[in-house]
C-alpha cells in the first residue's frame, strides 16, 4: 500500500489559525500585539521573496512587522547598531537577519547579535546551548515543524530509531536534539559517513536535509518508517521544479508515512517562525518560561 502523504499545507495552516488566536489573546491583556522585525541586507531575489513572505504571514496573524533593507555594501557598524536598536526596541519581540548575507559579513557572527529573547529563529549560540542542555528557549522553526509534522503523523518516536542526514546548524543538528528530547535513538550522517544507504535502511523515522535532488532512494527506505523530506532543490527544467532530497515516487511505495516537496515542510517553517514570535513576546514579559532570564537558568 502507498505511504499516506502527509498535507503539510493543511497543517501549517492550522498552525497559523492557533497563531492567530494566541495574537488576539495576547493583544487583549497587553493592548499591544507581538512584533516581528526581519532584516534584509543586499538584494538577493529568494532572501527577498522568504521576507516578504514572513512580512505578509505576520499581518495575516496579526503580528506587527517591521521591514528593514540594508544595501550589500552597508559598513558592519551600521547593521549592529540596527539590531541593538531592535533589541532594545520594547515593540519589537523577535528579531530575524535573513540569511545568507553577503561577503564580507559574517551571518553567524551577526546572529549572535541578537538578544536570546528575540532569537525566533533560534540560531544564537544562547538558543543551541539551551537547546543542546534541554532547558526552556526559542527553537529553530523548521525541526520544530518537523516535529509537529511527527506528531499529526502520529509516529511514535521514544525508543525509535531515526535517521537525520545532515549536519548544519540551522538545521541537521537542533533536529536531532529535538529528536533525542523525544526519546528516539538519533543517528545524524553527513557527506562522510559510511554506506548512508545501509545507516537509513535502518529508521523508523528517516529526515532528509541534504540538499540533493531524489538522493533517497526506494530501497533505502524500511518498509513502514515515516519519511520527512526537508530539502528544497530547485531544478532547471521547463518550467523550473521544485523537488526534495527524497525520490518521492519510489520511497512513497515503501513507506508508511511520507511528506512531499513542496507542500509538506516548507509551510511549517513560518507558520512556526509566527508561533515563535508570540513566544518570545511571552518571554520578554515573563510569562513564559521565567527561568529563561536567570544567570542559573
Ligand atoms: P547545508 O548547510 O548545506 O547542509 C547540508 C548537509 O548535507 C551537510 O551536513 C552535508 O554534509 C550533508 N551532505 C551533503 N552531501 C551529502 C551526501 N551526498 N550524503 C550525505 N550527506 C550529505 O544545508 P541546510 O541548510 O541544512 O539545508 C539542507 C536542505 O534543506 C537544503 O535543500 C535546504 O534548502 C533545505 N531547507 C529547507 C527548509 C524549509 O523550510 N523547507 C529549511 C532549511 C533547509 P557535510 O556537513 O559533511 O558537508
Amino acid at each position: 500500500m502507498p505511504a499516506r502523504v502527509l498535507d503539510g499545507k493543511a497543517i501549517a495552516s492550522r498552525v497559523r489559525e492557533e497563531v492567530a488566536e494566541e495574537v488576539r489573546a495576547y493583544a487583549a491583556q497587553h493592548d499591544e500585539a507581538p512584533g516581528l522585525a526581519t532584516v534584509l541586507v543586499g538584494d538577493d531575489p529568494a532572501s527577498a521573496v522568504y521576507v516578504a513572505g514572513k512580512q505578509r504571514a505576520c499581518a495575516e496573524v496579526g503580528i506587527r512587522g517591521y521591514d528593514h533593507r540594508l544595501g550589500a555594501d552597508v559598513p558592519e557598524p551600521e547593521l549592529t547598531a540596527l539590531l541593538d536598536e531592535l533589541n532594545g526596541d520594547p515593540r519589537v519581540s523577535g528579531v530575524l537577519l535573513q540569511l545568507p548575507v553577503p561577503p564580507p559579513l559574517d551571518g553567524t557572527a551577526l546572529t549572535g547579535w541578537i538578544a536570546p529573547l528575540k532569537d525566533v529563529d533560534g540560531l544564537t549560540a544562547e538558543s543551541a546551548g539551551r537547546l543542546a542542555l534541554g532547558r526552556e528557549g526559542l527553537r529553530p522553526a523548521t525541526p520544530s515543524g518537523v516535529m509537529r509534522l511527527l506528531g499529526e503523523a502520529g509516529t511514535e518516536l521514544a525508543g525509535a530509531e531515526a535517521v537525520v542526514i545532515g549536519r548544519s546548524n540551522l538545521f541537521g543538528k537542533p533536529m536531532a536534539q529535538l529528536l533525542l528530547r523525544a526519546d528516539a535513538t538519533v543517528t545524524i550522517c553527513h557527506s562522510r559517513t559510511r554506506d548512508l544507504a545501509e545507516v537509513c535502511r535502518r529508521a523508523d523515522v528517516l529526515i532528509a536535509a541534504v540538499g540533493r535532488a531524489n538522493l533517497v532512494c526506494g530501497d533505502w527506505v524500511k518498509p513502514g518508517a515515516t519519511v520527512i523530506d526537508v530539502g528544497m532543490n530547485r531544478l532547471a527544467t521547463d518550467p523550473p521544479t521544485l523537488t526534495g532530497d527524497v525520490d518521492f515516487e519510489a520511497v512513497r511505495e515503501v513507506a508508511g508515512v511520507i511528506t512531499p516537496v513542496p507542500g509538506g515542510v516548507g509551510p511549517m517553517t513560518i507558520a512556526c517562525l509566527l508561533r515563535n514570535t508570540v513566544r518570545a513576546a511571552r518571554l520578554q514579559r515573563d510569562e513564559a518560561a521565567p527561568a529563561l532570564r536567570g544567570r542559573a537558568a
